[in-house]
């Protein structure tokens, strides 16, 4: 038979081969048994053995996988029937080619779905049995066939017991169940009355065509069923996404707003809000690791000038510059921040006050010896910036004080400079 590579296919033949392990493992079990002492054959231990095998266990915890292949599956399935029945075939003495040619145009009627392969199998072993009763005309065989069905009857329970606990909530199913295990007792009934062999045959061919009957009409209610459950599942999937998506947006624009929150919109710059939150981080840095921490403040000079020579939109364009230019000089983790008007607040981590005075006086030549200019006119910007350096008993105000004090200092000193809190110490000293 030619066959293709496409999913269902290949999920045919993994389903082609558990079907015939089962088959085969069922059928060594009951050879297994019954070359060891036919007395001890029993429903109970032929059913316990059945049950201790991996194979099976897989099959009874996955039912509902199996009965979800559509209608369109069908040709695939009813080659695996086939198969099974061909392998039987071969386990049968030749002269009962023709009897068993009668069962295979039982299931003639497209009727074999794939959850019923269970019932397939054991509708074949019933009939394997009863084959081999008739060709040994064996009292004790015929007595093997009672206690088989008995195993049968068994392991029917115990499937749908199987199956139940799956979908209990289906009345559907109880049906079913009651319905099986009355087609079931009434096969026992038909070996246990005695009547002709070739009655009990048409008898129990009947009824298996019954079961295989009941088994196709719960297979189109669970189909019907998992079809509404797939349905709310995938429109719930559907609602799920759309509020994902809505909450994602949502997040993503209070991230904007945050963001915006602690920005400042001319340059770009963290603003004053954002620097409040930063120097507490820091102070609690200092406090608890007792690392160097420095906070420089850098003041555009005569800003007030630029702004009257050329006009407040060059006084923007200034504060731009300015602020492109801090962020290209400062390394990532310096901390700036636009604090009011053409004042910038810089806090420099794991920075000594010596170390901040190199970084303040390299910012400083930095802007001075950048150009800054509009319409061809140069534009003289130079800042002056003042240092303190963080104590551990420091709170916002103190630190900021400091190094607005050494500012002040700078810009007394005649501008375009840097001074630091020890600096302003030393010139209160030579003032007093
Ligand atoms: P000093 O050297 O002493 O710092 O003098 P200054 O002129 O820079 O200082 P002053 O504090 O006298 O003036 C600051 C000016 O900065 C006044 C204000 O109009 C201007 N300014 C503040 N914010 C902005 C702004 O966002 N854009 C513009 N264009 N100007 C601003
Ligand atoms: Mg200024
Ligand atoms: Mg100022």
């Amino acid at each position: 038979m030619h066959r293709d590579n496409s999913p269902a296919d290949t999920e045919m033949s993994r389903l082609e081969k558990k079907i015939y392990v089962i088959a085969d493992e069922v059928l060594d079990i009951l050879k297994q048994l019954s070359r060891e002492n036919k007395k001890q054959l029993n429903a109970k231990l032929i059913a316990e053995k059945m049950f201790t095998k991996d194979t099976v266990k897989q099959m009874l915890a996955h039912p509902a996988r199996e009965e979800c292949r559509d209608r369109k599956d069908f040709s695939p399935l009813r080659t695996i029937a086939d198969g099974v029945l061909d392998k039987l075939s071969e386990l049968l003495p030749s002269f009962m080619n023709e009897k068993f040619k009668d069962l295979k145009d039982q299931f003639d009627d497209n009727s074999i779905l794939e959850d019923s392969t269970l019932w397939l199998n054991a509708s074949i072993r019933i009939v394997r049995k009863y084959i081999d009763s008739i060709s040994n005309k064996n009292k004790e065989l015929e007595l093997f066939i009672h206690q088989t069905i008995q195993y049968l009857s068994e392991t029917e329970q115990r499937l749908t017991g199987e199956l139940s606990a799956h979908q209990e909530k289906f009345n559907a199913d109880r049906a079913f169940e009651k319905d099986i295990s009355a087609h079931m007792s009434m096969i026992e009934q038909d070996f246990s009355s005695g009547a002709d062999i070739d009655d009990i045959r048409k008898a129990v061919l009947g009824k298996i065509e019954n079961i295989n009957r009941s088994i196709e009409k719960k297979r189109e209610q669970d189909m019907l069923r998992l079809r509404e459950t797939e349905k709310t599942l995938q429109e719930m999937g559907r609602r799920i996404s759309d509020i994902k998506r809505e909450a994602d947006e949502l997040k993503k624009r209070a991230e904007e707003i945050e963001n915006e929150s602690f920005h400042d919109k001319l340059t770009g710059l963290k603003n004053r809000k954002a620097y409040d939150e930063e120097i507490v981080k820091a102070l609690a840095a200092v406090q608890r690791h007792n690392v160097p921490y420095s906070l420089m403040i850098c003041d555009i000079d005569h800003f007030k000038k630029i702004n009257d020579t050329y006009g407040h939109k060059v006084g923007d364009l200034t504060l731009r510059k300015l602020a492109a230019l801090l962020k290209e000089r400062l390394r990532t983790s310096d901390f700036i921040a636009r604090y009011g008007g053409e004042e910038f607040a810089v806090i420099l981590s794991h920075t000594s006050l010596e170390d901040a005075v190199k970084v303040g006086e390299n910012v400083r030549n930095f802007i001075n010896n950048s150009l800054f200019s509009y319409k061809n006119r140069k534009i003289p910007v130079t800042i002056s910036i003042g240092i303190s350096s963080f104590r551990r008993d420091d709170d916002g105000t103190t630190i900021f004080e400091r190094a607005d004090e050494a500012l002040y200092l700078a810009k007394e000193s005649g501008r375009n400079t840097v001074k630091t809190e020890e600096d302003v110490i030393s010139h209160q000293s030579i003032i007093n």
